[in-house]
């Protein structure tokens, strides 16, 4: 049974929920509670890539990734618990002119703050990544501290590592509603029982946005539709290679268990209103976009030839939250005294969950990390997006446009 009582109470055990939940435990802070309507990682995080890209421009964002990377290095020898963390590095491929500048810039930055990154040539990237196949005139960065996790290891260390610092973790348990009396919290309604409590911290994915509504308060994140597919072993795959990220057709490939994992945006962009799926629906029932898989594999297959030949073992889809500026939103909310968000990822909600965690943490506390969280406000659309379809159509585009725009 849930316990009656909590000092915060985290709905949702993805990638964000459990990263609040460790961070607040190892604050110190007891009596966490965290709730999942079914086991931990079984939203849209197990179905990530999981890529760790934290070198980029924006110096508010850079800040942030720093302490993400940071974060993933030391977790395990802190801990104890695995996250799976392969840093083999990453490839930038900048096919024409206008993306060559957004290389240079991360030679830059990875100047100033003492970290690598360089031009590589062709040789290099064929020892690197054989299967890979490039245009002479392509400009290749080499990016060594980037890397990738795998995502589900990442929510289940987060959650082992939160319980053997204390907090309560339970699964199969919905939260059906809040107590909210005068625009303040006082606890949360749960197929188990009530648990009073002056914090809850809404990670609820997907699903977030909907259970806002229900409550009459907006919350300006949506969810939209991602997916990934992956190959049988390839061979002279090692499993050593880098990520791959061409800026301009916006798509990642990374080894995947022998064969590879691909994965790519633009292709037909697909927002949801969680009000339009059955009750119990899951995220692994999620319909697949066959044609988004077609137009993935031809544009990857004119780098990686091996593509064209391969077969697919696994289809990988979920829905992470986008907010209309392409931003985290990790705070306190206004509209409700009490009740943080945990969302809007834009794709990346595995490598930003340490920050978010952080973030949650620093809001309760009420203190000044020193990293630059305004940016993660909730409320920081004020009334703008407050059509439905408005919001829609901007985060659309931005998922659309998202290694384009972060080029
Ligand atoms: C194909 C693909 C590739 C991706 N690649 C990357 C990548 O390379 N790098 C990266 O960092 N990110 C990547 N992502 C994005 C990443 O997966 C998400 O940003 C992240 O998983 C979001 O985590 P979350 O905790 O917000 O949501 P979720 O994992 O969906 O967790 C939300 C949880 O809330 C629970 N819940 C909902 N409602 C309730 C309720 N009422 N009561 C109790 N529990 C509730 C759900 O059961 C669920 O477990 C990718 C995503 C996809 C689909």
């Amino acid at each position: 049974m849930v316990p009656s009582k909590a000092s915060v109470v985290i709905v949702g055990g993805g990638a964000l929920g459990t990263s609040s939940a460790f961070h607040l435990a190892d604050e110190g802070i007891e009596d966490v509670v965290l709730l999942d309507k079914g086991p931990i990682a079984q939203g849209t995080t197990p179905f990530a890539a999981g890529q760790t890209g934290y070198l980029t421009v924006d110096q508010d964002l850079l800040k942030l990734n720093q302490y993400c990377i940071e974060f993933f290095e030391r977790f395990e020898e802190r801990t104890g618990y695995p996250i799976c963390f392969h840093q083999n590095g990453s490839l930038r491929i900048a096919l024409t002119d206008s993306f060559r500048g957004g290389l240079e810039d991360r030679i830059k930055v990875a100047k100033e703050t003492g970290d690598e990154a360089e031009l590589i040539s062709h040789e290099r990237v064929m020892e690197l990544v054989p299967e890979l196949r490039l245009p002479s005139d392509a400009s290749v960065l080499l990016i060594p501290r980037d890397g990738f996790v795998e995502p589900k290891s990442v929510a289940v260390a987060y959650a082992a590592a939160a319980a053997a610092r204390g907090v309560s973790i339970h699964t199969g348990c919905a939260v059906t509603g809040l107590e909210i009396t005068d625009g303040r919290i006082h606890g949360v309604r749960t197929a188990e029982g009530f648990i009073e409590s002056q914090w809850v911290v809404l990670a609820a994915g997907a699903w977030a946005r909907q259970f806002a509504g229900r409550l009459n308060f907006e919350l300006k994140t949506v969810p939209v539709r991602h997916q990934a597919f992956v190959t049988s072993p390839i061979t002279g795959v090692t499993g050593q290679e880098p990520v791959v990220r061409f800026a301009e057709n916006q798509i990642y490939i990374r080894p995947y268990e022998g064969g590879l994992l691909v994965g790519g945006y633009g292709y037909r962009p697909l927002s949801f209103d969680m009000n339009q799926f059955a009750k119990d629906f899951e995220i692994a029932s999620l319909e697949s976009d066959p044609i988004y898989y077609q137009q993935l594999k031809h544009a990857a297959s004119e780098y990686f030839p091996v593509l064209k030949t391969s077969v697919t073992v696994q289809e990988r889809r979920g829905l992470p939250t986008i907010a209309p500026d392409g931003r985290f939103v990790a705070s306190k909310t206004s509209q409700v005294e009490g009740l943080l968000i945990a969302s809007a990822c834009m794709v990346g909600g595995i490598f930003a969950s340490p920050v978010i965690g952080r973030a949650i943490v620093d809001a309760i506390l009420d203190r000044d990390s020193g990293l630059p969280l305004e940016s993660l406000n909730a409320d920081r659309f004020g009334s703008n997006y407050s059509s439905d379809a408005d919001l829609r159509a901007t985060c659309e585009s931005l998922y659309a446009n998202h290694y384009r725009r972060e080029s």
